[in-house]
């Protein structure tokens, strides 16, 4: 008790110094490994600001965090709208956290970008979850590019597992290319789907079947169970004919009524058993090694490509430059390569 008090006072304490804007990253760093998730919170919006103070302060919070191992699981959630993304998050939240783990969930929203709110890794979507103290809950950066949110996501699962939580949530709506970015960041992918009426590889785009560690028919209640049943034994088939994975693990189609908590259990007794084998024959770290690399190399990508493009020479010639294209005077190939040569002898 005594100690949860002294947890609010410096928690306080810290909070008004932030009001002040005279949190140190020192105070940060102390906040963040102490659990306190309003600090922790507070770390997130530093690294979705665009101000360069801020930036700068959260690069050197990062790279602090980065050097607190842990043993985090990382797990990309996604499925279409109403499929019952946060009532099944907040069934297996619920379960994690009574078995003594501390939970964050975050989204990945491509919509965010246009509407001011985001629908996912919403607080009143997943109340109960919301309220236990071993979780936490944060939505999309809004108002970002997809590589924008991709970034920040990244560093907000940094920050999270510097925390102390254990297992990360990645929540994403079924359109394809934050479900590619999603499954770039998380160690396992759990696709939800419903049981539809016999067609059920129909609308599902084979890349994302191809990307799933594990499939689950939810809503597998009352009159949908033989369906369920059914669409079940359909996506084992289908998934039977993809190419075995690298991870040595076979792709599993489960059950589960994440209204009644059913089948959530298991769901979690299986990416233990992907965990432990991945694990045991190296491929874990070795995925995690990938990202890291391909994460590397991407952000250096999208740094050049945008000083390139934000050149003030590079703006003014591309237009004349495609003029020329058009008429015929010069090969675009020819073009790029001028381009790039007026872009390197730059001051
Ligand atoms: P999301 O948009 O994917 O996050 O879906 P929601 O979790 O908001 O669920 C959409 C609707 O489906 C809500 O009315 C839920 O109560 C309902 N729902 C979610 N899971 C189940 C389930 O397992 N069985 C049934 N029958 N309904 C469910």
């Amino acid at each position: 008790m005594a100690n949860t008090k002294n947890t609010s006072k410096t928690s306080i304490s810290r909070v008004k110094l932030l009001r002040k804007e005279s949190l140190t990253t020192d105070s940060y760093m102390e906040g963040i490994f102490d659990g306190d998730t309003t600090i922790l919170g507070k770390a997130i919006t530093l690294i979705e600001s665009a101000n360069p103070k801020h930036v700068e302060m959260a690069r050197i919070i990062i790279d602090r965090c980065l050097s607190k191992k842990g043993n985090s699981i990382r797990i990309g959630i996604t499925g279409v709208p109403g499929v019952g993304k946060s009532t099944f998050i907040e069934a297996f939240g619920k379960l994690l956290t009574s078995l003594g783990k501390k939970v964050a969930v975050l989204a990945v929203d491509p919509t965010s970008t246009f509407s001011k709110g985001s629908i996912l890794g919403d607080k009143t979507r997943m109340q109960e979850l919301a309220k236990d103290s071993n979780a936490y809950i944060r939505p999309s950066p809004a108002g970002q590019s997809l590589g924008g949110v991709g970034r920040k996501t990244r560093e907000t699962i940094i920050l999270c597992e510097a925390a102390g939580y254990d297992i990360i949530l990645i929540e994403t709506v079924g359109v394809g290319q934050s479900e590619t970015l999603v499954h770039s960041m998380v160690d396992f992918f759990l696709l939800l789907k419903l049981a539809g009426a016999g067609d059920e590889l129909q609308g599902i785009k084979r890349g994302i079947m191809e990307m799933a560690d594990a499939l689950v028919i939810n809503k597998a209640d009352e009159a949908n169970v033989k369906q369920s049943q059914l669409a079940q034994k359909e996506f084992e088939r289908a998934l039977h004919l993809y190419p075995s994975k690298k991870s040595g693990w076979v792709p599993k189609v489960l059950l589960s009524s994440a209204i009644n908590k059913e089948g959530i259990q298991e769901i979690w007794e299986m990416i233990e058993e992907y965990i432990n084998l991945s694990q045991q024959n190296g491929y874990f770290k070795e995925k995690r090694h990938l990202q890291n690399k391909n994460w590397f190399i991407q952000t250096i990508d999208e740094h050049l490509k945008n000083e390139f493009y934000q050149n003030k020479e590079v703006k003014k010639s591309i237009k004349k430059m495609l003029q020329k294209i058009q008429l015929n005077k010069i090969s675009p190939f020819n073009a790029a390569e001028e381009l790039l040569e007026t872009f390197k002898k730059r001051t």
